[in-house]
């Protein structure tokens, strides 16, 4: 990795317009593990829970186990060193934009500001139906959550299957795309459609991809010009101390 950490570190900083994008990989060092594979949650959840069908038809079953994988487990989990890098990153103006596919909000948390949630945010609750927002540590989930407006079950403000991506991400994310000429992919499969779909656009558009991942990826033999194998948190880490070097 050593000969291509220096050619990321020079990519980046002579790089104009460069994007991050994120999966569950960044977030496996906060403790939250990714769905796929072998420890993933769905080799223990039924991953039907986050149907938007099944949703609705069992709301207190669903509720249940909504509950305990994303407020009771991920609630606890704080921002890693990976995230922090990448907000470093940002400050220093080496990074425009963070596109992720994570719902867990540790980007925020970690201090970046452009960060397009692609996938929606589990730190909010929508109404299905009147579409008000509230915050999900405002509401008593040892029950199902209701609207107070119009007394629907209300769900997190993240996709389940079956429905669309948030609008503004998407639009932001797509127009990251056009313009970039650096993105950085960080801990994502590139099975989970349409966010594939935005490195592989960015790629046809002449970005160079960086790739960073414990394992390689389906980007990884297709778009991926330089492949940064390891944790994210030591290789993002690695590629800051880099940058400061020489700006
Ligand atoms: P994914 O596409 O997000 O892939 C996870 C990837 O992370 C794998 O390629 C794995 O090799 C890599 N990885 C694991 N540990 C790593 C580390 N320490 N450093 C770098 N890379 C590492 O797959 P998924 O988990 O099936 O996700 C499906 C969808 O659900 C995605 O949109 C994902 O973002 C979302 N999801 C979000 C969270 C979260 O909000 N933290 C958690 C699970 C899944």
């Amino acid at each position: 990795m050593e000969n291509n950490l220096e050619e990321a570190i020079d990519l980046i900083v002579n790089s104009k317009y460069t994007i991050a994008f994120t999966g569950a990989g960044i977030s496996v060092e906060s403790g939250i593990p990714p769905f796929r594979g072998e420890t993933g949650l769905w080799s223990k959840y039924d991953p039907n829970v986050l149907d938007l069908n099944n949703f609705h038809v069992n709301p207190i079953e669903s509720w249940k186990v909504i509950k305990e994988i994303f407020y009771d487990f991920f609630g606890e989990a704080k921002p890693n060193p990976a995230h922090f890098a990448l907000a470093d990153m940002e400050k220093l103006g080496m990074l425009k934009a963070i596109i992720t596919q994570n719902i867990d909000n540790l980007h925020y948390e970690a201090g970046s500001k452009e960060v397009y949630e692609f996938h929606g945010n589990s730190r909010m609750l929508v109404c299905p139906y009147c579409a008000n927002k509230i915050k999900a540590s405002d509401a008593d989930l040892t029950d199902i959550p209701l609207c107070d407006k119009c007394h629907a079950v209300l769900k997190p403000d993240f996709i389940f299957f079956g429905e669309g991506i948030p609008e503004m991400a998407y639009k932001n994310s797509f127009e990251a795309a056009d313009k970039a000429d650096l993105f950085i992919v960080i801990g994502s499969t590139g099975e989970v459609y349409p966010a594939a779909n935005i490195p592989q656009l960015a790629k046809q558009n002449g970005a160079k991809i960086i790739e960073i991942n414990t394992e390689s990826t389906l980007f990884t033999e297709s778009i991926t010009d330089i492949f940064l194998k390891g944790k994210a948190s030591d290789t993002l880490n690695k590629l800051l101390i880099g940058i400061k070097q020489k700006i």
